[in-house]
Formats: C-alpha cells, structure tokens, sequence
C-alpha cells in the first residue's frame, strides 16, 4: 500500500486531559497542532460517571461531557482534531515520522505523546457491566461517592494498598481482596493497611461475580483454597490490579521505565529524543489524575514551543 505523507509543526498523540491540553496550549502558542485522537477518543474519563475534583466544576459534572468541554476548546483554537491512531513511529531523523492508521505518515517537527495508561481489569461480565455504576479503577477519583458505606478493594500492591488506605477514611468498612496468602505492596504500605481498623484484609481469594441490580449490592468472592464462596455487601468495588501505559509502539524508541511508561527529565516533559514529549499518564504511575494530566499536557505544549523556537521552526 502506498502511505500519504504531511508535513506537521506539531502533532499531539492522545486525546485525554493532557492531550486537549497540550492542544489548547499550542494552538495558542500558533504552532498549529493536528490532534489524533486514538482509541478511545477522550480518554479514561469517557469511561467514568461523576467527576467531582475537577477545579472549575463546583457542581462537579460527567467525565464524557467535561472531555466534550475540552474538546470544544481544543477546536476553538484552531487545533485541527481528527480521528485515527498512531500504528508505529520512526523517531531516528530529524523529522519524526508517526504513521496512522497504517496508511498516512505524519512528518512532525514536535510530537506531544499524551496516549495514557489503561487501568487493568479483572475480565468479569458483571465488572464490565457495573463500571461507572459502583465499580471503579480510580479510588480517588469515586470514593466519595461511596462515603459512609462499605466497599471492596481487589489488588494487593502499593496502589491497592494506598487506594485501601484512603478508601477507610471516607467509607465504614473496606475489604480488600488479595489472591494469594500475602501482599505485593511495600512493607510501609502493608503495615499502615494492617494497622488500619476498619480494613478487612481477605486472603487467598479471587472475585467470582459483581453483584447488584441498577447498582453493585455486592461481590461473590472465592476462597482458593477451600472453594468457599463468599458474598460480600458492598455499593463500591474497586479494582486496583495495575495499570499499563498505552506505550507499545514507542518501544525501543523511547527510553521507558521497567513498568514501559515514558521517562521524561525531571521537572520537563522532554524525553529522550529531542522534539518529542510525553504528557499525562502515558509518563506518570504516581498521580494519575485528570488535572495533573492537563498540567503536564500544558507544559509539553510550552516545551514544544520553546524547542521550535530554538531550532527556528517557529
Ligand atoms: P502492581 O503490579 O505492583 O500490583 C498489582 C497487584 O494486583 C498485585 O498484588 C497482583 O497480585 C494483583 N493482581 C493482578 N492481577 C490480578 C487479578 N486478576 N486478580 C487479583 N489480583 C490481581 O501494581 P500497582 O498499581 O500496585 O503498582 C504499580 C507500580 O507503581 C509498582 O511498582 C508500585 O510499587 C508503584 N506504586 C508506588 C506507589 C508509591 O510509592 N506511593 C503508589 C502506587 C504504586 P499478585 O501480587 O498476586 O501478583
């Protein structure tokens, strides 16, 4: 097949918080950036409900709807949005190449990678068919919502732990569900989970089934040792087993952590490769939250611009 190709000053990978924000920012800045928005276009938060600790919403509102808000504003300057995804990436020339879709290369003289993580899930029907309505892969993003109440957490490792932790402060009783008969997390984590009154840490056991009716009233649990089947009742079920940053095609283009999410230099968005940045949670494990998304995607999209500037591209 033959590819098309186009020249862009730059081109933004991911359509997330930290993407439109990067886009906002260029598109300002006149570096006329051409967005794509990638699989899911609008990111995690497309897949969550109520969005409550977003500054600037004090009634808080939907995460599809608040990713529409950024999307309009993103448009409102210009920034060309177009759907598809990036299939590879040749970054060892002076111009960097993406191709999408397989079929069309973008030459870019400044990429901005805003792909994001995807939260790992346990692969349940029922999982599927309550996130949003009591399940969860974000305990600070929905465990207001479920204060006051008992919920359960499955995961064993520092997230897990930290999200337990902070569940127990809003909500009566958390339950934490670990596979085997001890936990991956920190040996700091796991102290501070014990030592917590009202986590009920339930080992050696797996999820069978989230229940509920318009919204989770519970989760069967199994005992891998004994077989026995256990209902627990909870409004919320958090699943805490990982996330894996949207980086497959950068491998071995990009220097990444051992987990594959993307180094960036400390206090910068700048990676490895000159003119090519990383925003949003495609480069960080450790906050993951909508507006710590946007202000990186904001200081990619000064980063870009300071290095076209420099290179007399812009
Ligand atoms: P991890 O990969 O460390 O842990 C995932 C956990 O989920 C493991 O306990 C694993 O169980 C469990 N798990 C995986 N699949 C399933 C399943 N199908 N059913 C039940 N349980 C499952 O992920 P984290 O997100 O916790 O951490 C990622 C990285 O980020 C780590 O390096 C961590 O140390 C770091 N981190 C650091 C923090 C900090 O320093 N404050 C905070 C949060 C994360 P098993 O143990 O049996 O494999």
């Amino acid at each position: 097949m033959t590819l098309t190709t186009e020249k862009v000053k730059c081109l933004i990978i991911g359509s997330g918080p930290a993407g439109y924000t990067a886009a906002i920012y260029a598109a300002r800045a006149d570096l006329k950036p051409v967005m794509y928005q990638g699989l899911q276009p609008g990111g995690q938060l497309t897949i969550t409900t109520e969005v409550e600790n977003y500054p600037g919403y004090p009634k808080g509102t939907m995460g599809p709807e608040m990713m529409e808000d950024f999307k309009a504003q993103a448009e409102r300057f210009g920034t060309d949005i177009r759907w598809g995804y990036a299939t590879s990436v040749d970054f060892s020339g002076a111009v960097h190449k993406v191709i999408m879709d397989e079929k069309h290369v973008i030459e870019a003289d400044a990429v901005i990678i805003a792909t994001g993580a995807s939260a790992k899930w346990l692969g349940l029907e029922s999982e599927q068919k309550y996130n949003g309505f009591g399940v969860s892969a974000c305990a600070t993003c929905d465990g207001y919502f479920f204060r006051g109440q008992d919920v359960a957490i499955v995961g064993a490792g520092d997230t897990a732990a930290e999200e337990a932790t902070y569940l127990s402060k809003l909500c009566k009783k958390v339950y934490m569900i670990v596979r085997r008969d001890e936990m991956r997390a920190s040996k700091a984590m796991v102290h501070r989970v014990e030592n917590t009154p009202n986590i009920e840490v339930i080992f050696n056991s797996e999820t069978k089934e989230v229940v509920g009716d318009k919204t989770v009233t519970g989760v069967k649990i199994i005992n891998n040792k004994t077989n026995e089947v256990t209902l627990l009742n909870v409004s919320g079920f958090f699943v805490a087993i990982g996330h894996q940053p949207n980086t497959d095609i950068f491998k071995g283009h990009l220097n990444m952590d051992e987990n594959q999410y993307i180094l960036t230099e400390p206090d910068s968005t700048r990676t490895n490769v000159p003119g090519v940045f990383a925003a949003g949670d495609v480069q960080d494990h450790i906050y993951r939250q909508a507006v710590t998304a946007a202000g990186s995607g904001c200081m990619a999209a000064i980063d870009a611009e300071r290095y076209l500037s420099a290179k007399g591209k812009h």
